[in-house]
């Protein structure tokens, strides 16, 4: 109010004055007309439309291409009441990883646009045929993890093309970006978020500031250096490519959809739309974090069958045998140990392991 009182007493003055210009400043500022103005802004993604204070759910289309039938992927926009940042939330990169994707459809139903400050969109599965299929890393279509073909290709496969998709509709229209995971279907994982530190400081702490409001105790420094644009990889990196603070949340663990997992998600979720200012109320503050560092996923050195010998979550030795694979007899190959002592984040806990697989990742604690 108090701006648009200072801008009508320049008009005046200005008209007074014979000031340049003014006839068109003037036309911009009459009423347009007596529609509403969220009709005039429109925040679209593919052809959903969402005005102020609405709240729109729709598919973006896949199309079909040579050697596949195409998808669709189901999305939401919740747009506030009042202007501000973009915050995208992806879901179901990873088709066995369910709890992201019941944590949006909770807040889909939730969440009220009246009580939102800025845009969220949320993707609610960004991979369809692994989802339908139940298959962990990869897809049933053309046999690539999704979260490794970002930006994606027009006219790739299907996996290259959903990354395509998502990479122009989607994550080059957020200001912040979350990418929802959880130990896959074969991951015993122990919550936790991936931090990217990439030598940013402007884009390192808005990413920090996510990894903390989050409010998982366990924080991941990501070291990985920055990819380029058009070979972004992830889904992250490709938002932090582009100028666009990013983390990576794990919630959850080995195909289960269990409330415990999903509310990890919800509450992270919401401190993070505090933290950004986008909803009314105070960040809770995350006050006991557990800082860890120089991750390496193990693999096996062959196929087998892995027999755990440690836990998600627990502390481990350096050269501490993290599990020990066996052939189908019961008669052991190898053991597999750690490389150094350290946190162990997710080990595999079925029994089927593949010649370089991950068995484990396992985290330094960071003491600086
Ligand atoms: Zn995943």
């Amino acid at each position: 109010m108090k701006r648009l009182a200072r801008i009508i007493a320049y008009l005046s003055l200005a008209l007074a004055l014979g000031a340049p210009g003014v006839a068109s400043l003037a036309a911009t500022l009459a009423p347009k007309s007596t529609a509403s103005p969220n009709a005039v802004v429109p925040f679209g993604i593919g052809t959903l439309q969402a005005g102020m204070g609405e709240a729109v759910s729709g598919y973006l289309e896949v199309p079909a291409a040579a050697g596949d039938a195409g998808t669709r992927i189901p999305v939401s926009i919740i747009r506030g009441a009042k202007p501000g940042p973009v915050l995208v939330l992806i879901a179901g990169v990873h088709g066995y990883e369910y709890p992201g994707v019941t944590a949006l459809q909770e807040l889909r139903q939730s969440l009220a646009p009246a009580s939102l400050t800025g845009t969220l969109v949320l993707v609610h599965i960004a991979n369809p045929p692994s989802f339908y299929g139940r298959t962990i890393y990869t897809s049933p279509v053309d046999g690539k993890n999704l979260n490794r073909v970002f930006p994606g290709k027009a006219a790739g496969t299907l996996s290259e093309r959903i990354a395509y998709v998502l990479t122009r509709e989607v994550i080059e229209r957020a200001d912040y970006l979350i990418d929802l995971h959880a130990g896959d279907g074969n991951e015993a994982l122990r919550p936790y978020v991936y931090m990217p530190v990439v030598g940013k400081p402007a884009l390192d702490a808005a990413s920090r500031g996510l990894a903390l409001a989050f409010g998982l105790d366990h924080i991941v420094y990501d070291e990985a250096p920055l990819l380029p644009p058009e070979a972004s990889l992830y889904t992250d990196q490709t938002a932090l490519s582009r100028g666009i603070p990013a983390i990576t949340t794990e919630t959850g663990q080995m195909g289960l959809n269990s409330r415990e997992w999903v509310d990890l998600a919800v509450n992270g979720i919401h401190n993070v739309l505090r933290h950004l200012h986008m909803v009314a109320g105070a960040e809770r503050p995350n006050t006991a974090v557990v800082w860890l560092t120089g991750y390496e996923v193990v693999p096996s050195p062959a196929q087998g069958i892995f027999r755990a010998a440690v836990r998600d979550g627990y502390a481990i030795a350096a050269n501490g045998v993290l599990g020990v694979l066996v052939n189908p007899f019961g008669e052991t190959l190898t053991e597999i140990r750690s490389p150094f002592a350290g946190v162990v984040n997710y080990v595999v806990g079925t029994p089927p392991v593949n010649a370089g697989d991950p068995v484990a990742m396992v985290s330094r604690l960071k003491t600086d």
